[in-house]
């Protein structure tokens, strides 16, 4: 392989549809022919102004360390978990939103759900623990130090929201309850307290995250 200067590298930019990720891979691949040492900073750097115009604009004023965080960028907005289309469930944590709720005059946009979604971490969880959710296997949870002080979304892998905000999942929510999957407890829905949140059990649950 011939050897490549800087010059060279920089003109490594993303092509019109290729993704993020293949450009930082097609990127790193050409990097490798290139003899001058940067520190891995100003490589990134420069994959970061190679990117195309929309992405680098997202990017602006984000200094990413190494290749890794850069791409972890780009993918995590997209849908880690994956949520099953069939096998109907009655989830126990599915209310319907209070008749007081609905009533209220607010716009359909703002509300759209006719669950109650103050409930939807622990719905997520619920969801995982019955397999109709499921993670890439070698999937790790950020640890109780990277969750510190930080909003998480369990579904998307992100650090950009928490789950309870996460409309994404939401509308897959609610789009497997209009299709009948996912099922409201009726009878037993006035029994339903919440989880404790100090038993032994639920700590046990936190500590994981
Ligand atoms: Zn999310």
């Amino acid at each position: 392989m011939p050897e490549i200067s800087i010059a060279e590298l920089s003109r490594v930019v993303q092509k019109p549809g290729e993704s993020a990720n293949d450009f930082i891979c097609e990127f790193k691949k050409v990097r490798s022919r290139c003899r001058v040492f940067l520190p891995e900073s100003e490589y990134v750097k420069m994959a970061q102004r190679g990117l195309d115009f929309e992405l680098r604009k997202k990017f602006q004023g984000m200094e990413f360390r190494d290749f890794y965080e850069l791409a972890a960028k780009e993918v995590e907005e997209i849908a880690l978990a994956e949520v099953a289309n069939s096998g109907s469930r009655t989830v126990p944590f599915l209310k319907r939103k209070s008749e007081e709720l609905s009533k209220k005059n607010i716009p359909p946009v703002q509300t759209p759900y006719t669950f109650d979604a103050s409930k939807t971490e622990e719905i997520f969880d619920h969801l995982v623990k019955e397999k109709f959710i499921t993670s890439p296997s070698d999937h790790k949870l950020p640890t109780r130090e990277e969750l510190k002080g930080r909003d998480y979304c369990k579904y998307h892998n992100s650090f950009n929201h928490n789950t309870n905000a996460c409309w994404a999942f939401k509308n897959v929510l609610q789009e497997r309850i209009n299709k009948g999957i996912l099922k409201f407890p009726e009878k037993k829905e006035a029994m339903i307290v919440d989880e404790d949140p100090f038993s032994p059990d639920s700590q046990c649950e936190h500590e994981r995250y």
